[in-house]
């Protein structure tokens, strides 16, 4: 009968050993895509509201897969997170992306902010300041340059937080919350975080014109950030009245379809110069 066989039995279905050697598979090619350079790095403008300049950009991780073709992020960042690859993964990207940032400026584009993404693993790092540190120096790109975003997130206690961010703030970055209002934290602690912005998650943005909630939610943030003098993005915008809704709301900053999906390094400096001849 069915207790003499191991419980995992039970539950062994095709569809299931598919997804999970599926799984192990990708978190083994992830190990490789490293060595092979199979990574690259998409930006995805932030526009400033109050003159329609691009004055940041994100760095979005691309996986160029060589049978696959491309990987969405969010399904190879959970399994390089799980497999502790993310430390690798986050610094290649970090570094590339601070120096794509200066290797524009070289160029002569207006200067920019680049954001880059951080994952819970890289934030209990022991040596993440000094990492972060040392790719600053070694690209030569100005700290004011770089914001890091990080995401909400309960498993590090607030104390813990607060000391991370204090030392990162003094290499003189910027950090901002990512996807913000999706976490459980409580909102105490905005105002001990030394944070510079919170990113609006793009579903307050989705159903802003139909939803009174979150239109509600929406408004609570902008002026609460406003009130603690933290700048907003807000995120996924893609029609033309959820931007007429972020500009009646004084929000700082958007990004999403609407002005550009996340491009190439290449297409980000072929945008400026279109920008400027026209
Ligand atoms: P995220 O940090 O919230 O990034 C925004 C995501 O929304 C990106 O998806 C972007 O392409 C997408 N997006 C931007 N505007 C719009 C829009 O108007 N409409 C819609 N539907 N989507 C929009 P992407 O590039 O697939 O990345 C997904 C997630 O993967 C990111 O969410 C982030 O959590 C993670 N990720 C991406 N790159 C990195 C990275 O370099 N490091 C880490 N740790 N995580 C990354
Ligand atoms: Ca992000
Ligand atoms: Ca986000
Ligand atoms: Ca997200």
């Amino acid at each position: 009968e069915a207790s003499r066989f191991p419980k995992r039995m039970l539950f062994y279905t095709p569809s299931m050993s598919d997804g999970m050697a599926d799984r192990l598979s990708l978190e083994q090619e992830l190990h490789q895509a490293l060595a092979n350079n199979e990574f690259f790095l998409e930006y995805q403008p932030q526009v400033n509201l109050k003159n329609g300049k691009i004055e940041s950009v994100e760095a979005l991780v691309r996986w160029q897969h060589p049978t696959r073709g491309q990987v969405s992020p969010s399904i190879f960042i959970p399994i390089a997170e799980e497999s502790g690859l993310i430390i690798q993964l986050g610094e290649y990207v970090l570094e590339a992306a601070c120096l794509q940032a200066k290797a524009w400026q070289e160029l002569g584009l207006p200067k920019m902010k680049i954001a880059v993404n951080l994952s819970l693993g890289q934030l209990f790092q022991k040596n993440l300041v000094s990492k972060v540190e040392d790719i600053l120096i070694r690209t030569k790109l100005e700290p004011h340059y770089l914001q890091l975003e990080i995401t909400e997130s309960m498993t590090m206690n607030i104390d813990q937080m607060t000391l991370l961010l204090r030392e990162l703030k003094s290499l003189g970055i910027q950090i901002a919350v990512d996807d913000f209002g999706t976490g459980y934290s409580s909102l105490s602690y905005l105002k001990d975080f030394p944070i510079d912005c919170l990113k609006i998650d793009r579903v307050f943005v989705r159903n802003i014109q139909h939803d009174k909630n979150d239109e509600a939610l929406v408004s609570m943030i902008l002026s609460m950030a406003k009130h603690l003098r933290l700048k907003v993005v807000a995120e996924g915008i893609e029609e033309i009245n959820q931007l007429a809704f972020f500009l009646e709301g004084e929000c700082d900053y958007i990004q999403g379809y609407l002005f550009s999906k996340p491009i190439t390094a290449e297409q980000l400096v072929a945008t400026f110069e279109e920008l400027h001849l026209h």
